[in-house]
């Protein structure tokens, strides 16, 4: 019955995690000036007993909250920073934004940092009930969009003795994360040339948007010759003004390279650079990069994972209300025919097809749907990142994700922000706590699995251990 009791110290608490997630939500900011969003979660956990130490490895908004004592120490990881350009009003089903060009919650991560305050709190009420001892650490991560905060802290040793870290991501269905996510690295290629008339002295002027655009160019090339899994992505950041009769004197190029593991982001790394370098030739010109950011790839563990598994099977599914339904079905229109089949595409890419589609009534209708999808370890990568990778070098780590929107909404969307006040998104939310407090649990009372944990983790990273991909001196930077 000990479950039950810890399920339920998280349902009594709910109206107080419902409201700081909104508060959240409204807050919007994005990474590393999540000044209120941080605060909000703060003083809840002051507000639990928890002992709060702030600005943690000297990254901005970053915190621990810790309770209790001794071995073993097991984290809970809490993300809340928003997205860009993504302001959206609640419960709407047309576009439209609260602050044109605003932010906005298109990821969960209000969700996602409530519900790791939730397990937390719940785990402490649950150790305060029955004298047990331990270490419960909440981690405050800011900045986990295009920030890598996590890695900033890994770099730090802020995760450093921790024993075990759970967390989770707000999602369309409920299931056990398993499998690796991309490795990645963000850098600057700045370019200087010589201003001159484009008209009068062309001959006078070094083009530094030359430069870029031969980068680009290049690095095009370059695409066939990486392995398939690599994404090389890139913005112009500086285009060196907007006038054609000028000579562009400087302008800058951001690269995000990703690829499955560390070295081979490295690899790719030291080509783009060749590359990067060719184009100054070329061009008579500067060049000079700086790393803005990086993260590994993630370490799965199955011990971990599996324990995950068992708590979300214990927690009842649940169905949408008429209401929900019907706001579920006018959400779906404003998608295109391709991001319908989303959730169909998926089980097929992770079921195989003719188990897949054998799943597809089930687990595809209604739109509102909860039914957890069958636990199934994978060594494969997904197509994107997280900084949650970085900690799981350092400690077994598992992630769950649990539905809190309809089915097929696409990540960092409108839409997502739209249902993120939702009582959807809320239950959604304390399901997540319930599964998160409820693995803390076990581990608690189980640390032989603590050490299985551990020692898969360390067969996997080998005797290498963890190098932050993020160099010394590089500084946590907001979005510009
Ligand atoms: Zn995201
Ligand atoms: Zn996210």
């Amino acid at each position: 019955m000990s479950k039950e009791r810890l399920f339920q110290l998280v349902e009594t608490k709910k109206d107080q995690y419902t409201k700081v997630s909104d508060a959240i939500w409204g807050y919007a900011e994005t990474r590393f000036e999540e000044e209120k969003s941080s605060r909000a979660l703060i003083e809840l956990l002051a507000q639990e007993g928890f002992a709060v130490e702030e600005d943690v490895g000297d990254v901005p908004f970053a915190f621990t909250g810790t309770w209790g004592q001794g071995e073993p120490r097991i984290g809970f990881l809490g993300e809340y920073d928003a997205l860009g350009a993504l302001s959206q009003k609640a419960d709407k089903a047309v576009r439209e934004a609260i602050i044109p060009g605003g932010n906005g919650h298109g990821c969960g991560h209000h969700l996602l940092g409530t519900a790791s305050l939730a397990a937390a709190v719940a785990l402490k009420d649950y150790f305060s009930e029955n004298n047990l001892t331990g270490t419960i650490i909440y981690y405050g991560c800011p900045g986990e969009e295009g920030g890598s905060g996590k890695t900033f802290m890994a770099r730090e040793g802020v995760f450093d003795g921790l024993d075990a870290a759970i967390t989770w991501h707000p999602g369309n269905t409920t299931a056990v994360a398993s499998g690796s996510s991309l490795a990645n690295i963000q850098v600057y290629f700045n370019y200087i040339g010589r201003a001159s008339h484009a008209g009068g002295s062309p001959h006078l002027g070094r083009s530094a948007l030359d430069a870029v655009e031969l980068m680009n160019v290049g690095v095009q090339y370059l695409r066939e010759h990486i392995i398939t899994e690599a994404r090389v992505h890139y913005a112009v950041t500086n285009t060196g003004g907007k006038s054609p009769n000028v000579v562009q004197p400087e302008a800058e190029v951001l690269y995000l390279i990703r690829a499955p593991k560390n070295e081979q982001v490295k690899e790719i790394f030291e080509r783009v650079i060749d590359i990067a370098k060719g184009a100054a030739l070329m061009t008579s010109t500067q060049m000079n990069y700086t790393i803005d950011k990086a993260c590994s790839n993630l370490i799965p563990n199955e011990v971990m994972e599996k324990l995950m598994n068992e708590n979300l099977q214990l927690l009842e599914v649940r169905q949408g209300s008429q209401e929900e339904l019907a706001f579920a079905a006018e959400l779906q229109e404003t998608l295109t025919e391709e991001e319908k089949s989303a959730t169909v595409r998926s089980l097929m890419a992770q079921y195989g097809e003719r188990q897949g589609r054998a799943m597809i009534e089930e687990y595809t209708k209604p739109l509102l749907n909860d039914k957890m999808w069958p636990y199934q370890t994978s060594e494969k990568s997904m197509s994107g990142s997280t900084d949650v990778s970085d900690v799981s070098w350092l400690a077994p780590t598992v992630q769950c994700s649990t539905s809190c929107y309809c089915l097929n909404t696409p990540g960092h969307s409108w839409q997502m922000v739209a249902q993120g006040k939702k009582d959807w998104a809320h239950t959604g939310m304390l399901k997540a706590a319930k599964a998160m407090a409820g693995v803390a649990l076990d581990l608690f009372n189980d640390p032989a699995k603590i050490k299985e944990a551990q020692a898969e983790l360390q067969e996997r990273v080998g005797p290498k251990g963890y190098e932050c991909p993020i160099p010394a001196g590089i500084k946590p930077s907001k979005v510009r």
